[in-house]
């Protein structure tokens, strides 16, 4: 069988691990597919949600902390390679950060979708994993901007009339978002009033609850959410070890109430005959 090479595309370190970090090390472990990681930025405006780690020497060095953190994500999550596309974070809507020239948001599309063309016509993705169209639900202009990038560098890798050193074009075949159903936080939620413990989800999730995506592409990561959560540990400045949203239900709690990752499939290989739903990320391709 062909190597497959899979290729995220996230914005700040702990995306890689809150989003797709089952999918990848199934994906890995399981079928031997090679893995790339791109992160955008460094997270350099990430807020210190632990409160043990809120300290100013954290908060004075926290660029390259979480590119350690990140690091070791990476290696547990079991990325082959990973890149980074060098810009600054572009920190929350309406902070002060978003008018840094440096900041992901404020770099011309076309000059950050070029590095990641590059990424893509040298590694070869035959998948790719990004972030949705439409993100109401949290608006980070470098999670909108990873939407951005991702869609123009697949353009342009495949664009035969562009020039990329000496690499040539490719179509990349898949391109998924990730999503979050309604259908997963109503399950979370039923799950820990079976077990008697509190639920994060409070009647805010709920009254605003709306379906941007319907899932097409279901991956069952219930041998793996041990990993996510251990990649999620890892970026201890920015994900509580406390909280209950990501650890509030033990990883078999988690694994019987939502056993999968789920994704919209918005890029398809020609003449792949697509139902609607799948249960596989190499489905229609050879
Ligand atoms: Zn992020």
């Amino acid at each position: 069988m062909k190597l497959k090479t899979i290729l995220s595309v996230h914005a700040h370190p702990d995306d890689e691990s809150s989003k797709g970090a089952g999918i990848i090390a199934k994906y890995k472990k399981q079928f031997g597919a090679r893995t790339v990681l791109v992160t955008a930025t460094g997270g350099e405006e990430g807020d210190i949600v632990n409160k043990a780690l809120d300290r100013p020497d954290v908060r004075d060095n926290l660029g390259s902390i979480r590119a350690s953190e990140l690091a070791r994500a990476i290696e547990i999550i079991g990325y082959d390679r990973a890149f980074t596309l060098g810009y600054r974070d572009s920190g929350m809507p309406d902070s002060e950060a978003n008018s840094n020239p440096n900041a992901f948001c404020n770099v011309d599309l076309d000059v950050s979708s070029m590095k990641l063309a590059t990424i893509i016509r040298m590694e070869r993705p035959v998948v790719i994993l990004t972030y949705p169209e439409i993100q109401d639900r949290y608006p980070h202009p470098d999670h909108i901007r990873v939407y951005q990038v991702t869609m123009r560098a697949v353009e342009l890798a495949a664009d035969t009339s562009i020039e990329i050193d000496d690499l040539e074009p490719f179509d990349v075949p898949k391109i998924y978002y990730h999503i979050w159903t309604k259908g997963r936080i109503q399950a979370l939620h039923a799950k820990f009033a079976e077990v008697g413990k509190v639920s994060p989800f409070d009647d805010g999730w709920f009254a605003d609850a709306k379906q941007d995506y319907e899932a097409t592409t279901k991956i069952d990561i219930s041998d793996f959410i041990s990993i996510k959560s251990e990649a999620l540990r890892a970026h201890a400045t920015q994900i509580d070890p406390e909280s209950p949203f990501w650890f509030g239900l033990t990883d078999e709690e988690q694994a019987e109430a939502y056993p999968t990752e789920d994704l919209y499939l918005a890029k398809a290989p020609k003449g792949y005959e697509f139902s609607g739903h799948e249960d596989d990320l190499f489905a229609g391709l050879d």
